[in-house]
């Protein structure tokens, strides 16, 4: 830092000469100044013996640029680490980088024009996970110029990242203790799945945002004739679905045990002009509450309850040959198949009240199946694909057939216009819902079940929401409503991802005897196996080389194929981070810095990284009670959406993408910073404006460097010294001085109060308030004539003292916010005494509160603003002087 003493150091110098103008040229003055400096550093080891506040950074993914949603992000993380900072507590902010998963995958995949499984594979998977490696880095250079440019203040010479091999292994440590805790399993499940990826997704990523889009699905009503005609008119069991892809997979059909069904007879449909009924008769069952919706006119012959329709059997609707699977958890009996089960779960809301069963593709399906041992059918396989021909398209059709390798959702006009000309088809439509899709390669999602490991985390539920509710949320709602109802509802956790380029599952199978077993790490693995390989990396294909001799049979264990949702690598990062219990001092590490003092991401990591942080924590501080038991972070404060000037949301479809540089270049990044946190709660939605943003730019900043200006330039002739002994005190120095003094000793306060309880838009507004309106347009507008006058004395030393207090307080107050401005300002008014952010928050001094003086002058100030209001009502100029004012008030005290 500078080695320039008070006493030596050029004081009160002017602001640079194009600071209102062009603020960006004087912030990359600050930055240079902070470079060489190495400011951050300094301040950083002033802090080095303070209490800690831990703030843990989410790790972004640096194969995208950050946008201005970023810099909304980097500065409420940044604001409050500087302010704790400022109270003296010694904050490490070490950055780090989100480096696994699908979107890394997808975006190699692109940059090498292949697609899917078949091609990585071809490709091979090492080369493919080398360049994985490469690519994760593409925009690291911007996101740490962008990071440095709006001052975020962050670690990043020595970051975490998520494929470190010392991380790894302390992500494999976690999940084999959750293994051993009889947390860990393996199951099939009928998951939401992704067929272009060719992996199952976890609850959580099905409510990340664009997930559900609105699109046309078929709705189709399907005759399922009974097995057994009773009379000469055909009788069908009638089911709706909006997935006749499900079709071919049929094995039975569900109707509600306690519900009335009703046998009908309705007219079949006849050639136009023709007489109704005159093509004969049909007879349908149906739920009696949905009798007059499916089926329209209609004549009831009888009625049943769900229960006694079960054991109806049926025909088949589609007479092929559908592979089947075996399902796991049962052993399938073929003699139930084609046959009505009683289920709770079928409703009444819709369709017919009877519902067409296919266990590999339905949540609910699977549970019937499983209940009754049925048979499970896949004619659609992970891939999303046909995998056998069922139907083809006829001539002349705008839709191709339902034929092996066909895509799923491509294959429903093909089998809908099959049940057609087999009189099948009762009635169908197309109606638009909305439908989930593939987070990150948006194409259609279906239901599928497929073999998956699991968390448990429905055992550790009660701990989660008792630890829920020590959590400060910032706002309170999101901790109760939001996320305490996700935790409500809470599934187990499909931590599975048969993909390449993650963390690979440390589960170890045995080929015969299907012996389990977790592995704790590298050390833990070559103790196993012997030796590792040489030039051994945790990722596939390289660890998937190594076996372990099973310990109950003595056959051979391979790793199950899979890697880790690399939502749990960035949920396992309090631990992971410090490379905890591996690396040597990584306990104490950790126990310093556990749990977060502060995080603070977007609204929708809710269901991301706020989740998976509790949810490991819940475990973590169960396996590891040093850490205490409360939650892995104590206060959350979420930020909401960056939408365009309209309010709508930022796209590059629509071209209404802010680019942060621009804005700042044109700006300031500190009018960018204010603009962003101060004019609304963060967590509101925030409409970008630049007009608004520009206001912030000019009124705030411009008046606080016109303040500055006139105090340095009489300071300066006057040669003004505020450590000058003769200088009034407080208590003597004029009415006016005594209360701009008293004001901003309450500003003190008042920012202190709300800036440690995280209302830093409230902060903001005060500050604001404070330089415009007070030190501004009242006190210099009213105090000029004492600077100007040319003789020197006790007055105008009161004066100059008074403004330069206000201005450092100002300073300060502003520098967690407003880093450069504050800095530029800070070194002028206190040169020598080294950054504004090495400095601690000034505490308000209670002595020099008069309360009384401040409610006064702000009468007077209403009673002006009130006196200008009625000029400009009535047509008076301001400088038009007035005979006589009179003022009414029920408050006497205010007179
Ligand atoms: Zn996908
Ligand atoms: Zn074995």
């Amino acid at each position: 830092m500078s080695d320039v003493t008070p006493a030596q150091a050029p004081r009160f110098e002017p602001l640079p000469a194009d600071f209102s103008g062009a603020p960006a040229a004087a912030e990359e003055s600050v930055l240079a100044l902070w470079r060489s400096e190495d400011t951050f550093a300094a301040v950083q080891r002033a802090r080095s013996g303070g209490e800690a506040f831990v703030f843990w950074e989410g790790p972004p993914t640096a194969n995208g640029k950050p946008g201005i949603h970023h810099v909304l992000a980097r500065t409420l993380k940044d604001t409050v680490c500087r302010w704790q900072s400022m109270l003296g507590k010694r904050v490490e902010r070490k950055a780090g980088w989100d480096t696994h998963g699908l979107p890394v995958e997808l975006e190699v995949e692109k940059q090498l024009k292949i697609s899917g499984k078949p091609q990585i594979e071809a490709y091979g998977v090492a080369q493919f996970n080398a360049k994985c490696r490469e690519s994760v880095w593409t925009y690291k250079d911007e996101w740490e110029r962008l990071s440095e440019r709006i001052g975020y203040w962050l670690d990043y010479a020595n970051p975490y990242v998520t494929y470190d091999a010392t991380y790894v292994d302390s992500v494999w440590y976690v999940l084999a203790r959750m293994h051993r805790a009889n947390l860990v399993y393996r199951g099939k499940k009928v998951l939401p799945f992704c067929g272009r990826c060719g992996t199952g997704l976890s609850s959580h990523e099905l409510g990340q945002p664009g997930v559900y889009k609105d699109i046309p699905d078929p709705s189709v009503y399907v005759r399922f004739v009974l097995a057994e005609q009773a009379g000469p008119e055909r009788e069908s069991l009638l089911a709706w679905t909006t997935t006749p892809w499900t079709l071919p997979s049929n094995v039975a059909l569900a109707v509600h045990p306690e519900r009335e069904y009703v046998r009908a007879r309705v007219a079949l449909p006849v050639p136009k002009g023709a007489a109704k009924g005159s093509a004969g008769h049909e007879i349908l069952w149906v739920a009696a509450e949905r009798a007059k919706a499916a089926l329209g006119e209609h004549e009831e012959l009888g009625r049943k309850r769900g229960s006694e329709l079960v054991g109806t059997a049926y025909v088949p609707v589609f007479d092929v040959a559908v592979p089947e699977v075996e399902p796991g958890a049962w052993k399938p009996d073929a003699a139930g198949s084609f046959k009505v089960y009683g289920a709770e779960y079928v409703t009444v809301e819709d369709g017919t009240g009877i519902v067409h069963q296919a266990p590999s593709y339905g949540a609910d399906d699977w549970e019937v199946a499983r209940r009754n041992r049925l048979v499970v059918r896949q004619a659609v396989g992970a891939e999303g694909r046909l995998l056998c021909d069922i139907a083809g398209a006829p001539e002349g059709a705008k839709f191709g057939p339902a034929v092996r390798g066909t895509f799923f959702k491509d294959a429903d006009k093909a089998l809908a216009k099959d049940l057609k000309n087999r009189g099948l088809m009762f009635k169908d439509s197309e109606e638009t819902h909305s439908y989930p899709h593939c987070w990150r390669c948006s194409t259609p999602l279906f239901y599928y079940a497929a073999p998956a490991w699991f968390v448990r985390t429905t055992a550790l539920k009660e701990r989660m929401l008792e630890q829920n509710r020590r959590i400060r949320w910032v706002p309170g709602e999101v901790g109760s409503a939001r996320f305490g109802e996700w935790l409500e509802n809470n599934v187990d956790w499909n931590i599975s991802r048969d993909r390449y380029w993650g963390t690979p599952l440390p589960f170890w199978t045995c080929g015969s005897c299907e012996h389990e077993r977790a592995v704790e790490g590298a050390g833990e693995l070559a103790r196993l196996s012997g030796k590792l390989p040489e030039g051994f990396d945790f990722h596939k294909p390289s660890v998937d080389t190594v076996t372990l001799p099973c310990e109950k049979c003595g056959g051979t264990m391979r790793r199950t194929n899979a890697v880790l949702d690399c939502w749990f690598d960035s949920g396992a990062m309090p631990y992971a981070q410090h490379g905890f219990p591996h690396v040597a001092g990584s306990a104490e590490k950790l126990r310093d810095q556990f749990p977060a003092s502060y995080i603070c991401e977007g609204l929708d990591q809710t269901r991301g990284w706020f989740y998976t942080l509790h949810a490991i924590g819940a475990f973590m501080t169960l396996e590891h009670p040093e850490l205490g038991a409360g939650p892995a972070y104590s206060t959350c404060l979420v930020n909401g959406l960056v939408l365009d000037k309209d309010g709508v949301k930022m796209s590059k479809r629509l071209g209404n993408i802010v680019n942060p540089w621009e804005a700042i270049a044109k700006h300031g990044v500190d009018a960018v910073r204010w603009y962003l946190v101060g004019s609304a709660a963060p967590w509101l939605p925030k409409r970008f404006d630049p007009a608004a943003l520009a206001d912030v730019q000019r009124g705030l900043f411009g008046t606080l460097a016109n303040s500055y200006r006139f105090f340095q330039e009489y300071a300066r002739i006057d040669r003004f010294d505020p450590a000058d002994v003769r200088i009034p005190l407080v208590a003597a120095r004029p009415e006016i001085d005594r209360w701009l003094v008293s004001r901003t000793q309450s500003l003190v306060a008042d920012v202190r109060r709300r800036f440690t309880d995280y209302d830093l838009a409230g902060g903001a507004r005060a500050i604001e308030t404070f330089v415009v309106d007070e030190l501004s347009n009242w006190y210099i507008r009213r105090n000029r004539r004492r600077f100007w006058k040319g003789e020197s004395g006790a007055d105008k030393l009161a004066a100059f003292a008074t403004l330069h207090g206000a201005l450092r307080a100002v300073s300060l107050l502003m520098a967690p916010l407003a880093p450069f401005t504050a800095e530029l300002l800070w070194r002028r008014l206190e040169p020598g005494r080294g950054s504004v952010h090495a400095q601690l928050a000034p505490v308000a001094d209670e002595r020099l509160l008069a309360p009384e003086l401040e409610r006064g002058v702000e009468v007077v100030q209403r009673v002006v603003t009130m006196g200008r209001a009625l000029r400009e009502k009535v047509g008076h100029k301001v400088r038009q002087p007035l005979r006589a004012l009179h003022v009414r008030s029920s408050d006497t005290s205010a007179l």
